[in-house]
């Protein structure tokens, strides 16, 4: 009775669990997300903590590809699921079109339920990165056929429409019944989705894009990502298996970039930071869980001028300039959490993630 207690004591706080095997990772990707868009959205609270901002263990991770400066989603997706840097444009393949096995693949392998939790089509590049081998991101049709027989046990995201006239040189093929016939559970609402009870399961959103949270007037959207993320969490730990590994990912903070949209940005950061709260707290109660949190690249080349530096403007003081409506080359916070986060520290390579993720898992 008294050591339970003491558990239990110690379920409110970060366990500094060094020692501790990592039996659960939760890879969460902030599409987009630099360190401008971070400061963004700490200005936009006051500098009240962001919840990624409870890890004790932080980084910084470079991002550029094999062949350019500045990073894809394709590129940075690869590297850091597979721990190989490739060309922009390939996912799961490296410069040479060799397979890669992403972490996500790898911890599979070794018996662990695995999912992958989206605000956008899971066979968009950085999810795809995870389970999908081509040198076009842009296929999403060959990526669906890889989806179909990737095995992953839960799959959260958008786009069950496109993914029932999924286009192969015999004919039409859909996705959806096939992922039926091979044992899911599907869902097309999170509210069907919360009453699922077993994996496989996956719940897609019959369109393509959700509106950005801050346009969400019509609750299309409401608290999907944090939402989906706890169901995940749930159904990994039902499967059974041993141990499991969840990629999720903030996808439209990218969007927001490209679109020089501050307010989409913030809403969708914010968002994102909500569903690492959710993340971390599993991780408080459920020891042998590590939490890494980042971005794949910064998207807008956003940077926050204030000419007259004047905090009684709030706010208002502070103006938002970007400076592409592409990627930028900077450097990517890292933020571990977590059974094992000590080794997530540093000046690191993006392909550090995936092969300190890989070691993790490997041993037993
Ligand atoms: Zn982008």
């Amino acid at each position: 009775m008294i050591i339970l207690s003491a558990v239990l004591m110690c379920g409110c706080g970060e366990r500094d669990d060094k020692s501790g095997k990592v039996e659960n990772i939760i890879f969460m990707i902030g599409d987009g997300m630099g360190p401008a868009q971070i400061t963004a959205l700490a200005i936009m609270q006051d500098y009240e903590p962001l919840n990624m901002e409870r890890a004790r263990y932080t980084g910084l991770h470079k991002t550029y590809s094999a062949n350019n400066r500045v990073t894809d989603s394709a590129a940075a997706g690869t590297a850091m699921a597979s721990g190989e840097k490739t060309c922009n444009g390939h996912v799961g393949i490296d410069t040479l079109g060799r397979l890669l096995e992403s972490s996500l693949m790898s911890a599979q392998r070794s018996g662990k339920a695995t999912g992958l939790v989206v605000t956008v089509e899971p066979m968009a590049a950085t999810p795809a990165a995870f389970y999908a081998h081509i040198d076009d991101r842009w296929d999403y049709d060959s990526i669906a056929m890889d989806m179909l027989r990737s095995g992953i046990d839960v799959i959260a995201g958008t786009g069950a429409g496109a993914l029932r006239k999924v286009t192969r040189p015999y004919g039409e093929v859909d996705v959806i019944a096939g992922l039926q016939a091979a044992g899911y559970t599907f869902a097309s609402d999170m509210e069907s989705f919360m009453a699922v009870g077993q994996t496989p399961a996956a719940m897609l959103y019959e369109q393509n894009e959700l509106p950005y949270t801050f346009a969400d007037s019509l609750g299309v959207r409401g608290d999907y990502l944090p939402c989906a993320t706890a169901k995940a969490l749930e159904l990994l730990e039902r499967s059974g298996k041993n141990g499991f590994f969840l990629m999720v990912e903030g996808s439209l903070i990218d969007y927001g970039g490209h679109d020089n949209d501050i307010a989409a940005v913030l809403g969708e950061i914010r968002d994102f930071d909500n569903a690492v709260k959710v993340a971390f707290d599993y991780a408080d109660t459920h020891p042998g869980t590590l939490v890494v949190v980042t971005g794949d690249h910064e998207t807008g080349g956003l940077t926050i001028v204030s000419p007259e530096e004047d905090f009684t403007k709030g706010a208002e003081g502070v103006e938002y300039r970007f400076s592409t409506g592409d990627h930028s080359g900077t450097l990517i916070p890292v933020y571990a959490y977590g059974t094992g986060a000590e080794n997530f520290t540093g000046v690191m390579d993006n392909t550090d993630l995936a092969k300190k993720m890989k070691a993790l898992l490997s041993f037993d």
